[in-house]
């Protein structure tokens, strides 16, 4: 039984509670797009975190090195724009936004996730890549009190997320699965033109 079988046969049943067991036969798959023209290896390390990261919540991320694959027609990709620099309209501080309610498209500012020295901090990368993610796959714009998705991470998360990814609080992985069962019912996302007539969610974490 495929995942999305097997979350329709809990829905089904009426059951509050989801339960996913640790298949690959169970396991949701989501396609991101992130150019990388630098060829990076800090790039490469922060995306197999972020896959690691995701295969504790059973999804598996597939990526592609476009964005053009990701807005190919009946495309249903995250597409990651990694900006050299926080837009004028982008919050102070912030490191990244998701376009939630667009469904499609991040932004994260290389500036705000690199060390002061230069340099991309590949943890620290990976887990506001991961955090936006969750927040498209969701659909929509919450945080938890723990963990990846908290809104602001403390200096202890900075810390331990440089040794060790931070985990998914158990609601968060409903709702990824929740929001991803939505995203296929959905289809591709109707206009990916509409960047700017849709409400941006701008990340807290710092
Ligand atoms: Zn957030």
């Amino acid at each position: 039984m495929n995942f999305k079988a097997l979350a329709i046969a809990i829905l089904a049943a009426g059951s509050s509670t989801l339960g996913f067991a640790k298949s690959a036969e169970s396991t949701g798959t989501v396609t991101v797009c992130l150019a990388d023209p630098t060829l990076d290896i800090t790039i490469d390390q922060a995306k197999m975190t972020v896959s690691a990261m995701f295969r504790k919540a059973d999804v598996n991320v597939v990526w592609r090195h476009s964005a053009a694959d990701c807005r190919k027609p009946g495309a249903q990709g995250i597409v990651i724009d990694l900006l050299t620099h926080a837009p004028q309209d982008a919050p102070q501080l912030a490191m990244a936004r998701a376009f939630v309610y667009e469904g499609v498209h991040i932004q994260i500012f290389r500036n705000r996730v690199s060390h002061p020295e230069g340099g991309l901090n590949a943890p620290l990368f990976a887990h506001v890549m991961v955090h936006e993610i969750t927040h498209i796959l969701q659909g929509v714009a919450r945080h938890s009190e723990t963990g990846i998705m908290k809104a602001t991470w403390t200096r202890d998360d900075f810390m331990r997320m440089q040794n060790k990814p931070l985990a998914f609080a158990a609601d968060d992985i409903e709702m990824i699965h929740l929001g991803m069962l939505q995203r296929n019912a959905d289809g591709p996302a109707t206009s990916l033109l509409a960047r700017n007539t849709t409400e941006p969610h701008a990340a807290e974490t710092r």
